[in-house]
C-alpha cells in the first residue's frame, strides 16, 4: 500500500480510491478517478494498468495511458489528448535535434492512420513538441537556433510521413479499390483511411468505449 501511496502522490484529481476486483491469490484492481492500478498481493508490488476497463496490460507510459492493443482502438479525441500530453512531456528538451526520432509519435501516428486521423495527430505532435513554424522567429532570437528548429521540424514531419506511409501500405495490402465508391486507389490521401480514396469516403470511427477518460 505504501507503493500505491507513492504512485498516487503526484495525482492532482481528488477522487476516492475504489476496489474494482479482488482475486485473493493474485491481485486486486483499484481505481482512482480514471486511473487503474493492480496491487500484486504476493509481492506487494503496484503497477499502472491500461485505461480500458478490464484490460490487464500495462499502458505504454504515463502519457499514453492505454496498452498498444487498445491504442489501435482509440478514437481521434483520445489520440489527440495523448499526443498533446506526450508532446508536452518531451518538449522541455531545448535542443530540437533531441526531439527528432522519439518512439512515442511513431506509436501515435501509426494508430492514427488506422482511423484516418493521421494529419490531425501528426500536427498535434509537431505543434506541442516543437515550436510552431509561424512562431519560431518570435520565440528564438538567434538565427542559428531558429534555423535549427525549422530543420528539425521539417525532418521530423518527413520522418513521420514515412512511418505513416508504411502503416498505410500495410493496412491497404492488396486492396485496389476504394471500399466506399469503387474508385481505383492510387496514392494515399493522408487525411483518409488507407482503404478509402478520400476523407469524404472514409467512415467515421466509432468513439472509444473509454472516451470518458479523456476530458477535452
Ligand atoms: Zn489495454
Ligand atoms: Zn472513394
Amino acid at each position: 500500500m505504501l507503493q500505491l501511496a507513492g504512485v498516487l502522490a503526484d495525482e492532482t484529481h481528488p477522487a476516492e480510491l475504489t476496489l474494482k476486483s479482488l482475486d485473493p491469490h493474485e491481485h486486486a484492481v483499484v481505481a482512482r478517478g480514471e486511473r487503474r492500478f493492480a496491487l500484486d498481493l504476493n509481492w506487494s508490488g503496484v503497477r499502472r494498468l491500461c485505461h480500458q476497463p478490464g484490460c490487464d496490460n500495462q499502458p505504454v507510459d504515463n502519457q499514453i495511458v492505454v496498452c498498444t492493443e487498445h491504442l489501435a482502438q482509440c478514437d481521434v479525441h483520445a489520440l489527440l489528448t495523448m499526443t498533446r500530453e506526450s508532446g508536452h512531456y518531451a518538449a522541455p528538451e531545448t535542443d530540437p535535434a533531441l526531439l527528432e526520432g522519439l518512439p512515442e509519435p511513431d506509436l501515435l501516428v501509426t494508430a492514427a492512420v488506422g482511423i484516418g486521423a493521421y494529419t490531425e495527430v501528426v500536427q498535434a505532435w509537431l505543434d506541442t513538441c516543437f515550436i510552431p513554424l509561424n512562431e519560431i522567429d518570435d520565440m528564438l532570437f538567434t538565427e542559428d537556433r531558429a534555423l535549427a528548429m525549422r530543420h528539425s521540424l521539417e525532418r521530423e514531419r518527413l520522418r513521420l510521413d514515412r512511418v505513416a506511409g508504411k502503416e498505410a501500405r500495410r493496412l491497404r495490402g492488396d486492396t485496389r479499390m476504394c471500399q466506399a465508391c469503387g474508385t481505383q486507389l492510387l496514392g494515399w490521401d493522408m487525411r483518409a483511411h488507407p482503404l478509402y480514396c478520400s476523407r469524404a469516403c472514409s467512415p467515421a470511427h466509432p468513439p472509444a468505449p473509454f472516451l470518458a477518460a479523456f476530458p477535452v
